[in-house]
């Protein structure tokens, strides 16, 4: 290929090779496979700088979430398809052309024909974002690099409208996690969130709540602990909390705020600071929020502003608060005027997932909450989704080990996105998916008639057809979300309704700059884009064809 095109040819094994000075087996026997995999980052992010090559990879680089988007960002990505038995055929001729198992140790051991097949599935999404594919079994090489040739040609026709003139988000990477890995982990860190004003842990896992006090004392936390709860959630489970809570010596006290929206209000806001002026809470104790993001914006808030501030423990109880609420430090109560107009950044000491309380949660809530879930998988991450097709029965029905992962992956989606955007510029903006339609719909049905999340999931149907027709979204990847979102019970189209009062909510949302409306739309799976120019015909067109699927 490179011949053929006149240009230079990389192998990025050969130049990891150069730079460590042994071989690959040798790298992974004595540095480990992260070392191999910091240098393949490094060598890569060498290459896309250099431009002009042909660059062939290892099959492993599509692994890491920030390989995947330098290589989309900066070249096109051809894969070449091979079926296992044929893939197992070549190794074996490299094999007996002087290669060894030691090389190859997909070939050593019992029925490698297997482990290829489950390799391939394991990386099968990640593949699947390739701008071109090749089935190489029946090609001689002239003929694979004809047809890669071809593909050459339309993707990089189609990436240059797209991603030359609008922006592709920069790789996410987890910044300053790796230093500090072994203190969290011990702890038994899902991840942390690394921000320049804070560090904090995130702890997600199936039952538990009981850990709560133990790892609020690690932290170095004491003293008095003021529960503040959602009284449903305080109901179910506010004494298992206060027992964690008194068996790690801190004095726990509690309050319920009643269940539903309208309570982030100025009264509810105050009533919580009498509560803490009549139980003398000093500086240096910590409020404990226990509920979904209603309560944990609501507490959030009187933490942030209370005596200048108190130390704020999350322990989100809905799936929407777990991956996504309680994470990156956003508080607020409403005004008339608007939701959340009133708030702050206050970032919690540490959060606290316990997936199981979400066995009390609503059918309906929950349901609501996979929404987001799925947004950050087309959003962010090719792997989340498989997951959440492949196991969906599993998911739904929230058994303990799928569940846990599922959320524990969210949530540290959104982990990673706050670390590196505290303030909500940029970055951040890429979780507003589907929610241009959503909050039209949410405010045209006056919140009555959907939940958030129902209305996101329409929302996304109308920001992937509208990605289809300008962001070169294939067709297939459509209808993949469209399938997802019904398998877990979520909306995909419109009710019959005013289209004309559907967007004028749009142009008077607060993501509006200037009089352009701002659209997340996405190019793959986990290859967002914002554009300000998608046509209000197109957009009219999309919310008509939403309409009509009903
Ligand atoms: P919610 O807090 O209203 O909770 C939903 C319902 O579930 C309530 O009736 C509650 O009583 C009940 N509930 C909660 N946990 C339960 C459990 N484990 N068992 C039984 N019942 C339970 O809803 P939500 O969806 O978690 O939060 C929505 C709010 O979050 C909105 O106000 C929104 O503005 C805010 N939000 C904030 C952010 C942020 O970054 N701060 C992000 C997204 C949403």
């Amino acid at each position: 290929m490179a011949r053929r095109m006149r240009r230079q040819f990389v192998d990025t094994d050969d130049e990891i090779v150069a730079r460590a000075g042994r071989p690959i087996p040798e790298i992974f026997a004595n540095d480990g496979e992260e070392r191999f995999r910091a240098w393949e980052r490094a060598v890569l992010e060498n290459v896309c700088q250099r431009g002009n090559l042909v660059v062939s990879t290892g099959g492993g680089v599509v692994l890491d979430p920030d390989n995947r988007s330098l290589m989309m960002k900066h070249g096109t990505v051809i894969c070449l398809e091979a079926k296992p038995a044929t893939v197992f055929r070549r190794l074996r001729r490299n094999l007996t052309n002087g290669g060894s198992t030691r090389e190859r140790p997909l070939l050593a051991g019992e029925d490698p024909v297997k482990r290829i097949e489950a390799l391939k599935e394991y990386r099968q999404p990640f593949y699947g974002m390739a701008d071109w594919t090749v089935q190489t079994d029946r090609l001689t090489t002239e003929e694979v690099v004809d047809e890669v040739l071809k593909g050459v040609g339309y993707a990089s026709r189609r990436l240059k409208r797209s991603a030359e003139r609008w922006p592709v988000f920069p790789p996410l990477s987890l910044k300053g996690r790796e230093a500090d890995a072994p203190y969290w982990e011990d702890m038994g860190a899902a991840f942390v969130v690394d921000m320049t004003s804070a560090k904090y842990p995130v702890f997600v896992g199936w039952e538990i709540l009981d850990q709560l006090g133990r790892r609020m004392r690690n932290l170095g936390l004491g003293g008095t602990a003021a529960v503040i709860g959602d009284e449903k959630v305080i109901s179910i489970h506010g004494d298992r909390a206060l027992k964690s809570l008194s068996e790690a010596d801190f004095q726990a006290l509690s309050y319920s705020v009643p269940s539903g929206e309208a309570s982030k209000s100025p009264e509810e806001l105050w009533k919580i600071y009498d509560w803490l002026v009549e139980n003398r809470v000093e500086r240096g104790s910590t409020i404990v929020v226990i509920g979904g993001g209603v309560v944990g914006d609501l507490a959030g808030y009187a933490a942030a502003t209370y005596l200048r501030g108190l130390n704020l423990v999350q322990v989100p109880t809905t799936l929407v608060a777990m991956m996504d609420s309680s994470i990156g430090g956003k508080v607020a109560i409403n005004h008339p005027q608007g939701k959340n107009l009133i708030g702050a950044f206050y970032q919690p000491k540490l959060v606290l997932a316990d997936v199981q309380m979400l066995s009390s949660l609503p059918h309906r809530e929950l349901t609501s909450g996979w929404a987001e879930v799925i947004k950050h998988g087309v959003i962010m991450d090719p792997g989340l989704l498989h997951l959440l097709e492949q196991d969906y029965e599993h998911v739904i029905a929230l058994e303990p080990e799928k569940a846990t992962e599922v959320v524990k992956r969210s949530a540290a989606l959104k982990g990673r996105v706050v670390s590196q955007d505290e303030r909500e510029s940029d970055l951040r903006m890429i979780l507003n998916y589907g929610h241009t339609i959503g909050h039209s719909l949410e405010a045209a049905t006056e919140y009555g008639q959907y939940l958030h999340g129902e209305a996101v999931a329409i929302g996304m149907m109308g920001a992937a057809l509208i990605s289809e027709k300008v962001a070169g979204l294939p067709h297939e990847q459509v209808e993949r979300q469209r399938s997802l979102l019904t398998k877990y019970r979520l909306p995909t189209s419109l009710p019959e309704m005013n289209i004309d009062q559907l967007i004028e909510g749009m142009t008077l949302d607060k993501k509006v700059r200037g009089k352009l409306l701002r659209w997340v739309l996405v190019q793959g799976i986990g290859v967002p884009v914002v554009r300000d120019d998608v046509p209000m015909d197109l957009v009219r067109d999309v919310l008509n064809q939403l309409m009509l699927a009903s």
